[in-house]
């Protein structure tokens, strides 16, 4: 594959544009971008707050509420009802391109005039503590999730009941510090475990119930450390094991052990063909896809679903086709370097904007086409003063890239970026992020919520609240000793980081390669010093069966 090398503006290190990059961002008239990949998603998802929340008042209806902005923003904030309201109009904020000054200086002053959505949440039912968020019922703190029922802490779960602690868990039940789960039942601090019932620390267990220390099972009950017991040996060495928090706690470390041995599959892919990346379901012709399904000539995304033709995304959903450098977006096409931007197509440093087409650089607008700064022009004078905010852009070198640290309305602790790319303050300020001094305690949950802890990690306050206490009860677990913050970055350490290096696989013998070491080479998310064996798909297909 031909490619050229370039050096990366920000962190200075060296990447590769390929030919089949160039002739795409030709086909949708960008310029080769001037930042690496994990520069240039860095920079998507550090407008991205998806946890980080506050109590403030709406600045329309006045009713306090919660927020993923605290009070004090220079932007006004309403509360979801009021935001989406006829009571206010984004078109009242129009400003006059000055082509004298920087455009992106006054894509600014339009950002802090224009009110801001308090929180991302759609149809939702007593669940006033989640973002990013619809369909749910009866939650709390749940990020990115979708039509669950009585679930509290967890980012990325999907039509799951009574889920506490997970993270990228599917159509589940009563499950606890699960990552990676699906169609699982009444399941424990288990990993990549599929269609199981009642299992205790496993790893990669499918088809299976009532196991216990367990790792790449298939079709078994009863077992522990992989050796088949009895029902009664079962149910003796689970009640030792959730006796108390020292007897879970030995558990953990023997599961890490124990974990650290899987096997592995280079990717956590399934139905892909010539797609590289991590976490990925029915990707086609795909380079550096993570937490992807359903991609087709796609490259470098995140969190994306069914995207067509599309370069450099994060959190992308229903079908969004040829669109490059955006991030949080619902079915559109032809966009470029935007900001929760849904069905719209040719939006270009677009921010909230919906059901529109052909806007440049606007805000909050909804229903419009041919607006720039949120001023309304005819077609004609609309692309005459597009293509000269283009040249001017150019010049200055602004043009060609998601909107630029200083312009995310959130501190880059506040962020998923934090996530993936820890910074400290200093290197965050450095880069040209934001930082939020008085970041939220953790404490804006319920008032009717009991005793108060301190964080056993960082010392920050958080509360148990009744609910949660009842699930801990039922489940028979201790209360928590850290708080969400900290148990959910515990969980992102259970998943691979979101970078690839050229590996080969570590079978010896047997197989098809026979008394040989297996030839198959990849490109995997498990770093060469990491300690669990990595095997290609037709030796894990042949080893876990
Ligand atoms: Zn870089
Ligand atoms: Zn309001
Ligand atoms: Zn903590
Ligand atoms: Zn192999
Ligand atoms: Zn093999």
């Amino acid at each position: 594959m031909a490619s050229i090398n370039k050096t990366c503006l920000t962190c200075k290190g060296n990447y590769e544009v390929f030919d089949a990059d160039q002739s795409f961002y030709q086909r949708v008239s960008a310029p080769v971008p001037k930042y690496c990949p994990p520069c240039r998603m860095q920079r998507r998802i550090a407008h991205r707050n998806e946890r980080t929340l506050y109590r403030r008042v709406c600045d329309l209806c006045k009713k306090e509420g919660v927020s993923i902005y605290p009070a004090g923003t220079p932007w006004p904030v309403y509360c979801a009802p009021c935001w989406w309201s006829d009571g206010w109009s984004a078109k009242s904020f129009a400003m006059d391109y000055d082509p004298s000054r920087p455009f992106l200086d006054q894509w600014q002053e339009l950002q802090a005039k224009v009110p801001r959505i308090a929180l991302l949440c759609l149809t939702s039912v007593n669940s006033e503590y989640t973002n990013n968020a619809g369909d749910n019922k009866n939650c709390y703190l749940i990020f990115a999730a979708e039509q669950n029922e009585d679930s509290m802490y967890s980012r990325l779960i999907m039509h799951c009941k009574s889920c506490v602690d997970c993270a990228w868990v599917y159509d589940s039940e009563l499950c606890y510090e699960c990552v990676d789960c699906r169609g699982c039942f009444k399941c424990m601090y288990s990993e990549r475990c599929q269609k199981s019932t009642d299992l205790l620390f496993c790893f990669d267990v499918r088809d299976s119930q009532n196991c216990i220390l367990s790792v790449n099972l298939r079709h078994k009950q009863y077992c522990i450390e992989n050796v088949q017991y009895t029902k009664e040996e079962f149910e003796k060495k689970k009640k030792e094991i959730l006796a108390s928090r020292e007897s879970i706690e030995a558990a953990k470390k023997r599961y890490a052990q124990l974990r650290g041995q899987a096997l592995v599959k280079y990717a956590f892919q399934t139905k892909c063909v010539d797609a590289t990346g991590d976490y990925m379901f029915n990707c086609h012709e795909g380079r550096l896809l993570f937490d992807t399904t359903s991609a087709k000539a796609c490259k470098y995304l995140a969190d994306a679903e069914e995207p067509i033709d599309c370069y450099d995304m994060n959190n992308a959903y229903y079908k969004p086709e040829l669109c490059v450098d955006i991030m949080g977006v619902l079915q559109i096409n032809n966009c470029k370097y935007s900001s929760y931007i849904f069905y719209s197509n040719e939006l270009e440093y677009c921010d909230s904007c919906h059901n529109s087409n052909s806007c440049f650089g606007c805000i909050g607008m909804t229903k419009v086409n041919n607006c720039i700064l949120n001023k309304q022009y005819s077609k004609e004078e609309y692309q005459k003063l597009r293509a000269q905010i283009i040249e001017s852009m150019k010049k200055d070198g602004t043009y060609g890239d998601f909107l630029p640290p200083n312009l995310s309305p959130f501190g880059y602790n506040e962020t998923l970026a934090k996530d993936f790319f820890a910074l400290t303050k200093e290197e965050a300020l450095a880069r040209g992020f934001k930082w939020q001094d008085n970041i939220s305690t953790g404490t804006v949950g319920k008032e009717n919520g009991k005793d108060i802890f301190a964080c056993a990690d960082c010392s920050r306050n958080f509360r148990i609240t009744p609910a949660e206490l009842q699930f801990y009860q039922q489940m028979q677990v201790p209360l928590p000793t850290k708080d969400f913050e900290c148990r959910h970055r515990d969980r992102m350490a259970k998943r691979t980081p979101r970078r690839l290096w050229h590996r080969s696989c570590q079978c010896k013998i047997g197989h098809d390669h026979a008394d040989k070491p297996c030839a198959n080479e990849f490109e995997t998310a498990y770093a060469p010093d990491r300690k669990e064996v990595i095997y290609c798909e037709p030796c894990y297909q042949a080893e876990v069966v």
